[in-house]
């Protein structure tokens, strides 16, 4: 679930001192999914590129660890948070275990959040790596493919380092970040989080 009062709360950027956004580079229009493409077009995460008071870091966490392109991976026994404390592992569709390979680039991708002085990230959401609300349980091409609440590896490294993290589905989130970076944005109240779907509700009876 997203801590909106968070956004609510950051502060209002200027051109001189941006408000620093780390990025899933795919969400950003870089082809680095795992077969060279952007994974999709996504106007929520892509309209964050055109305000001079936004500074967006890109960065691909599968493509620092395995380039790009790559097979699909998925974590079995657990969600990214299990990975990190080594009760559950990331596979590719082939069966390869990328574990190890995953925790590095969480761990690089938290380097580059430091350095740059993130102040919020938005994530592709589902990806093994970025997903921060919904990720799969085990393998995505199952025949009975399950979906399950929480992180990926990646974004859940930096929620556990207190960085917050919205996907690009958090439309609720996104209005409230569009209006503190543009004063003239009015927001849309009718907008909300991917945690607050129907289909969310329904297929986790939440
Ligand atoms: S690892 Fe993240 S940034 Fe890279 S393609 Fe997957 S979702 Fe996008």
């Amino acid at each position: 679930m997203t801590d909106i009062s968070y956004v609510q709360q950051l502060r209002k950027p200027t051109p001189e001192d941006p408000l620093r956004i780390l990025m899933s580079a795919c969400l950003a229009g870089t082809a680095c999914g795992y077969d060279s493409t952007a994974n999709g077009t996504y106007p929520s995460a892509l309209k964050l590129l055109g305000y001079d008071n936004v500074s967006v870091v890109r960065f691909c966490p599968e493509d620092y660890s395995f380039g790009t392109p790559r097979e699909m991976c998925d974590i079995h026994g657990g969600t990214g948070i299990d990975v990190l404390e080594g009760r559950a592992r990331v596979l590719t569709d082939s069966g390869i275990d990328w574990t190890d390979g995953m925790i590095r680039e969480s761990e690089k991708m938290l380097e580059v959040a430091k350095n740059d002085g993130i102040e919020l990230a938005v994530l592709m959401d589902i990806s093994a790596a970025c997903g921060s609300q919904v990720i799969y349980s085990g393998n995505r091409f199952a025949e009975n493919k399950v979906y399950q609440i929480g992180a990926g590896v990646c974004a859940a490294q930096l929620i556990k380092n207190g960085i917050k993290v919205i996907s690009q589905r958090d439309y609720a989130s996104l209005e409230l970040l569009y209006a503190k970076i543009d004063p003239s944005h009015a927001i849309d109240a009718t907008k909300i989080d991917h945690h607050e779907t129907e289909w969310y509700k329904s297929y986790f009876g939440t």
